[in-house]
């Protein structure tokens, strides 16, 4: 059984929401690298490498992959013990950060539990998605551009006031497309190519098709 899934996508592909549900729907641990980062922003004390870390995040950079490391192995381990398993969001991003994984589930011999799943959409759809996009300044729920939601006023969770992201700025966003859109996925895909399984989903169909397909596949490897 795989019930260790890593979503792989350009910013906007919609893997937050999908990892979400599917977490839900297996009582799997949503683990997302930026929810964790950005809890760490509302924190009043930081140590010096965590206000490194935030400030990188607010300019549409990637964190040093030892802070990631540090935040996402104690969530995964946590995960597997009190879950049926772990979906990570976001948590690799680079090769580096494949490599440190793939040594993290090798030490811990989880190898043969990881199961890859891309959400591909295109650099110009996820640009479109990400100048759009909103976010609640009370919870924090992110609010995508999408014909379901984005006439939304307030946030449909808590009713809270909804504002763009902090760190969705065009300028940002190009900078964020430029590090971890399509060019960047790509190598980290041919790697895991090599090593074990990946499935590919098509992230530019309604939220619900997508779901639709990632169930499918999920079926086939963590049922
Ligand atoms: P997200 O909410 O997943 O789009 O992440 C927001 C921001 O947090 C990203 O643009 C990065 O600056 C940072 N971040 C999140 N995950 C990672 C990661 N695995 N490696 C480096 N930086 C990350």
């Amino acid at each position: 059984m795989k019930n260790i899934v890593i979503m792989i996508g350009a910013p906007g592909s919609g893997k937050g929401t999908q990892a979400k549900l599917a977490a839900q729907r297996h009582q799997f641990l949503h683990i997302s690298s930026g929810d964790l980062l950005r809890s760490l922003a509302i924190k009043k004390k930081l140590n010096a490498s965590e206000k490194k870390a935030v400030n990188l995040m607010r300019q549409g950079k990637l964190v040093p992959d030892r802070i990631i490391f540090g935040l996402v192995f104690e969530r995964i381990i946590f995960g597997l013990k009190n879950n049926n398993g772990v979906v990570l969001d976001g948590a690799v991003r680079n090769l580096e950060q494949a490599k440190g994984f793939r040594q993290f589930f090798e030490d811990n011999s989880f190898e043969n539990q990881v199961l890859v799943l891309e959400i591909h959409i295109s650099d110009e759809e996820s640009f479109d998605r990400l100048t759009k996009r909103r976010v609640c300044v009370k919870c924090g729920e992110i609010i995508p551009w999408l014909p379901a939601t984005k006439n939304f006023k307030v946030c449909a969770k808590c009713g809270g006031d909804l504002k763009a992201r902090q760190d969705d700025g065009a300028m940002v966003i190009k900078e964020r497309i430029k590090k971890q859109g399509n060019a960047a996925i790509k190598k980290i895909l041919e790697y895991y190519k090599k090593i074990g399984k990946i499935e590919k989903i098509n992230g530019e169909q309604d939220i619900g098709k997508v779901q639709q397909d990632i169930d499918r596949v999920l079926r086939n490897y963590v049922d």
